[in-house]
């Protein structure tokens, strides 16, 4: 086994393919180097050595001692210097680099070999005094803390003893003198604190570090990151031993840091910082203040890099393009400047915003770097959902309040209302207001829509206001559990704060967070570089893209957003307007069939306007129309004032309207009478809905011409008579609306698929269904046995206790939902293999169930309209 691999100096054994073997840092150093880009001269050992010392009870493979004095025997050849000799000694940097990278770890050592006898050496070599010992300490110092864990406090002390006895404010103003006194004075704290001298063999201190670094894998903090963050512990990290160079042996020096494209907008410009005379850990230590790379960017009194040094800047300059060529992405790099000569010291993919990573991605492409289908994968679906939504601005200040789900995405600011007709009357006024409730029912529709934010302290990302925001694209906070909320007062409280109706605040739905006051916010951009993507996206993609939607304006926004049909229809979210909530009522108070008819009839031309709007708006697109679902008492009011209310407008008694609603009421509604059980015990409802909608049909078929195939959707199916009995009622609609107009139009009948039951059924159940439509909200809530109103509660906890790998109500649980979802699409398809196969519940959104519905072979995903492109972009990347 090879266990050491030398790169730089023209002697290159890695690559970056060789990842993990060499970590990210090892392999990407003997990448540079192989492409002939300036490396320090170092070698890497191997992941495969922490793996062997952690199986062998921390000893070392039996060839690694010789492999390592090989590989350093080649450094000091390729830089004619010596490791440990007195007169011109070989110093090294030992660092640690995992597959990936991995804070908590050791991270560097820099300076090592330096001892009291080789630290004359240097200061002779370089003919700098005050370097070498400035050097020495530093590495007393990073070593002691690093390697030997003395607390660095106490090396902080004997700096600032040694300042105020010489009446030096600045570290700047010590001589060479002092910095000995210094690293004198570090030696004694080290030996107090760990009993033994400091290290002078250059040979034991590089196994020193080296141990350290194979150590710190297995740390506690190590280890609760790579927990978190699924990385297993057998991957391991290498260790990289390089010749050290000098940033900070004077003003033809320098350190810096940069991305070879600006990481927050995408820009094409180098940015980065870089200090003068520093050290590596100078520029990240904040004791000096960065300053620029280029001149372009530089403020007044700013000295940029491409003025100061600009040969050192103009090499930086090639060799970003060269790594960008080379790479085909924005490089994070890391480059020391050593008596004006560049060296590299590492490069790696960089980390950017979502704007970053789209601008990016398309740049490139038009550059020729990368081609069309490498951009679409490389932008991350989800993070389009911060381009889509005004975003508050990142370098704005402000005043955290409280935290809770990040429930619906975009930022909102404005001022706090606590009831639904306050939003409408105050938005109505021109104020921007923000809804804030213990949580939401469809009565606060109104409300909802009237806020430019929703607040509320209960229910989890598929609860009531989670949904309908997401589906209105308004942003939303939910379930922030640590405000209280008190009506009869109006105001808020969190953590001491008072916050009144009338105060503003500001919500970040994308993080769950709340602010007092107003934060400033950056608008969103849907033309250009967005666009463009979206368009590569829908070359690639299989699966089709519809929305849910049911108003007039999310219809209108579904499309914008390049939706191709609505997939979900919520029929009763059209039944709370304040105009037919009367009628509805009045079907659920009468006692008989013909006063259900009657009140039904009063219905039936807002439900045929409705349909017709959505007809006229998707014009042609297939349009998927859900029959009523929810338990009927979810219509009729709740408390006493209301019930009274609500019965004098309805001419009946306040009593009866009691009764009735407490006849309705039920232990479980979400198992209660909902769903296509209303249709098979009050056939009326169904029928009515069923001709409103081919009315709607015929008349816009003969309007515009672009006649509309209704997709016609009976929901909570269990069994297959169900559907046949209210298909049955459909078609007979049909047949009369037919023949009354004269007029025939496509349309099919199918069903959600949404029960456990159903599933395991399909075959049975596609007998009677044009098509399935998996609604996995109600499909996770029955799977689970959890309730999709309450779990919010607990399930953080289950998320945080690895209980639950993640929230099952937002990423479709394969091994179960999503076992049952490919029984119903097999079985299915068993009987009718042209079976149109969708999904509605939110999954439908998620960029990983949406690569999981791929999978299962659904012919479209649905979802809310503002998740439309990031739905497009998903299925694009699922089907690559
Ligand atoms: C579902 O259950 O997944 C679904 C789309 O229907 P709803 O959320 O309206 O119950
Ligand atoms: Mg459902």
């Amino acid at each position: 086994t090879q266990w050491v691999y030398s790169f730089g100096a023209g002697h290159n054994e890695g690559s970056a393919e060789m990842r993990n073997l060499l970590g990210g840092k090892g392999a990407n150093l003997a990448e540079m180097a192989s492409i002939g880009l300036p490396v320090p001269p170092g070698f890497t050992i191997t992941t495969e050595v922490c793996t062997y010392f952690y199986d062998h009870g921390k000893q070392y493979p039996g060839e690694l001692d010789a492999a390592v004095g090989a590989a350093l025997a080649r450094i000091e050849e390729a830089v004619g210097l010596k490791f440990g000799d007195t007169e011109k000694p070989l110093l090294v940097s030992v660092r640690s680099g995992a597959r990936v990278s991995m804070p908590g770890m050791m991270d560097t050592v820099l300076n090592l070999g330096l001892n009291d006898q080789t630290v004359e050496g240097l200061a002779k070599a370089s003919g700098d005094a005050r370097f070498a010992w400035d050097s020495y300490r530093r590495f007393i110092q990073m070593y002691g803390s690093v390697v030997l864990d003395v607390d660095h406090h106490r090396f902080e002390e004997i700096i600032e003893d040694v300042k105020l006895d010489r009446g030096a404010a600045e570290d700047t103003a010590l001589t060479a003198d002092d910095w000995r006194d210094v690293a004198m004075g570090f030696k004694t704290v080290v030996a107090d604190a760990t009993g033994n001298p400091f290290p002078q063999d250059p040979r034991a201190q590089l196994w020193g570090a080296i141990g350290a670094v194979f150590g710190s894998w297995m740390n506690a903090r190590a280890n609760t990151y790579r927990r978190l963050n699924d990385i297993p512990a057998s991957w391991g990290t290498a260790v990289n031993v390089q010749a050290m160079v000098f940033g900070n042996m004077g003003d033809d020096c320098a350190t810096g840091v940069c991305f070879t494209r600006d990481p927050s907008t995408g820009e094409d410009i180098f940015y980065g910082e870089y200090l003068v005379n520093a050290q590596g850990e100078d520029v990240v230590a904040g004791i000096r203040t960065p300053q620029p790379m280029s001149s372009g960017r530089a403020k007044p009194g700013e000295k940029p890099m491409e003025s100061v040094m600009p040969a050192a800047y103009q090499e930086l300059v090639r060799v970003r393009s060269v790594l960008e060529k080379h790479y085909k992405d924005m490089q994070d790099i890391e480059f020391t400047v050593q008596q004006n000569k560049l060296y590299m010291l590492q490069t790696r993919n960089g980390k950017r915003t979502a704007a970053a990573s789209l601008k990016i991605a398309v740049d490139m492409c038009r550059e020729g770097l990368i081609d069309e289908t490498e951009a679409v994968k490389r932008v991350a679906p989800g993070s389009l959902d911060q381009l889509l939504h005004p975003t508050l601005d990142p370098k704005a200040p402000r005043k955290l309040l409280s935290k809770g789900l990040p429930a619906s995405p975009g930022a909102a600011c404005g001022v706090v209302v606590f009831s639904s007709d306050e939003a409408e009357m105050r938005s109505q006024k021109g104020e921007s207001v923000i809804l804030v409730r213990i949580e939401t029912s469809p009565e606060d529709i109104h409300g909802m829509h009237a806020a430019r934010g929703i607040l509320t302290t209960r229910g989890g990302m598929t609860s009531h206001a989670a949904v309908v925001a997401r589906g209105m694209g308004r942003p939303c906070v939910a379930g922030a559990g640590g405000i209280a909320v008190d009506y009869a007062s109006q105001a808020l409280s969190s953590g001491g704060q008072i916050v009144r109706a009338g105060d503003t605040v500001t919500l970040d739905g994308a993080t769950g967070e709340i602010f007092l006051g107003s934060v400033a916010m950056i608008e969103p951009q849907l033309s250009g570089d967005f666009a463009t993507l979206m368009e590569w996206a829908d070359k690639v993609r299989r699966m089709k893209v519809r929305a849910n939607a049911e108003t007039p304006l999310d219809a209108e926004t579904a499309k914008k957003f390049g939706a191709e049909g609505i997939g979900l229809c919520r029929t009763e979210h059209m039944f709370f307007d304040p105009a037919r909530i009367g009628a509805v009522r009045q079907m659920i108070m009468s006692e008989t069939e013909d006063g259900r008819r009657s009140a039904l009839a009063k219905l039936l031309p807002f439900q045929r306007d409705d349909f017709t709007e959505l007809f006229r708006i998707m014009a042609g697109l297939p349009v998927t129309i859900r029959l009523l679902d929810p338990p009927l008492h979810e219509f009729l009011p709740h408390t006493e004032a209301e019930i009274a209310e609500v019965a004098a407008s309805l001419g009946v008694e306040a009593a009866a309207m009691q009764r009735r609603a407490s006849e309705l009421s039920e232990a479980n509604p979400m198992l209660g009478h909902r769903g296509c059980r209303l249709g098979v015990t009050y056939p009326e409802i169904y029928e009515m809905q069923a001709r409103a909608i081919f009315e709607a049909a015929v008349a816009v078929a003969k309007e515009t011409g672009l006649a509309p195939v209704p997709e016609i959707m009976i929901p909570l199916v269990m069994v297959k008579r169900e559907l046949d009995i209210t298909r049955a009622q459909v078609d007979g609609v049909a047949k009369q609306v037919f023949e009354e107009t004269g007029t025939t139009i496509e349309y099919l009948v199918g069903t959600m698929i949404e029960l456990p039951r159903a599933c395991l059924t399909a075959d049975t159940i596609a007998e009677s269904a044009d098509f399935f439509s998996f609604g996995t909200n109600d499909l996770t809530q029955t799977t689970f046995g959890l309730s999709r109103d309450d779990a919010g509660k607990f399930l953080p906890a289950y998320v945080e206790k690895n209980v639950l790998p993640k929230d099952p109500f937002v990423s479709i649980d394969p091994d179960g939902v999503g076992a049952l979802m490919s029984i119903g699409a097999q079985k299915g398809r068993s009987v009718k293999p042209g079976l149109k196969l969708g999904i509605c519940g939110e999954h439908g959104g998620d960029p990983s169930s949406i690569s999981f519905c791929e999978t299962v072979g659904l012919d479209y995903v649905s979802c809310s309209p503002y998740r439309v492109p990031v739905a497009r972009l998903a299925a694009a990347q699922a089907a690559l």
